[in-house]
């Protein structure tokens, strides 16, 4: 598993390069957001962990270059507060997850096999429902024969409607189930995946697989 590490403090940047070497990760570095970007261009890395205060050009910038070449590689934010605005903002710019500084090394390690982990989970189920097909194992979504790119956490978030069609899912279950995390009332995060989602699965099309149960949640199911 290779890790790029885009981080220009270098304390930090060398105890995170030494933590993920002795957990058997190959790690390489970059200490601002154009070069990071540039390695990110260049290289397949199976994650990336971009601090969002960079000099030259900062993470969310290197990030939503990144998402609009449609590279998908997975992307760990690390930010330095704790804000709802920054969560949405991380997630709308395609973060798989984000981490607040100052973070105890354990915690980015579990966060980081979470990350790899599912990508690594095949299950070979296809589902195929009102011209939506998904493929599980290949982790391609095509709709009306046209393909359909989602991030690591909107692929997540469909398959997990999509295998329990008509089942009605809350903010928190699909918070937990997705993104690992208790939410309590910050829900927002949901609701923004969920919009992103429907902007590429439903909106193009007549017949809307994904909606909204007032006050529960949401639910994926073929209306006719
Ligand atoms: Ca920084």
């Amino acid at each position: 598993m290779r890790i790029l590490i885009v981080e220009d403090e270098k304390k930090t940047a060398s105890f995170l390069a030494k933590g993920l070497k002795e957990n058997g990760y190959a790690v390489e570095l970059a200490e601002n957001g154009i070069d990071g970007l540039n390695l990110l261009l260049q290289n397949d890395y199976d994650l990336a962990i971009l601090d969002v205060m960079l000099p030259l050009l900062d993470g969310w910038s290197v990030l939503s270059v990144l998402r609009s070449k449609n590279i998908q590689t997975r992307v760990l934010l690390l930010t330095a507060r704790d804000s709802v605005e920054d969560r949405v903002k991380g997630l709308e710019a395609g973060a798989d997850d984000y981490l607040v500084k100052p973070f105890a090394f354990s915690e980015l390690l579990a966060r980081i096999r979470t990350l790899l982990r599912r990508v690594a989970v095949t299950e070979s189920q296809n589902i195929v429902c009102a011209g939506l097909e998904i493929d599980a194992l290949k982790h391609r979504v095509t709709r009306d024969g046209i393909r359909i790119d989602l991030t690591p956490k909107e692929f997540q978030l469909l398959l997990l409607m999509a295998r329990r069609p008509g089942e009605v899912f809350s903010r928190t279950v699909i918070a937990e189930q997705v993104w690992d995390m208790n939410f309590d009332s910050d829900t927002n995060v949901v609701d923004v995946a969920i919009r992103r989602l429907r902007t590429k699965v439903d909106d193009p099309f007549d017949n809307k697989l994904i909606h909204t149960i007032r006050g529960v949640g949401y639910a994926f199911e073929k209306r006719d």
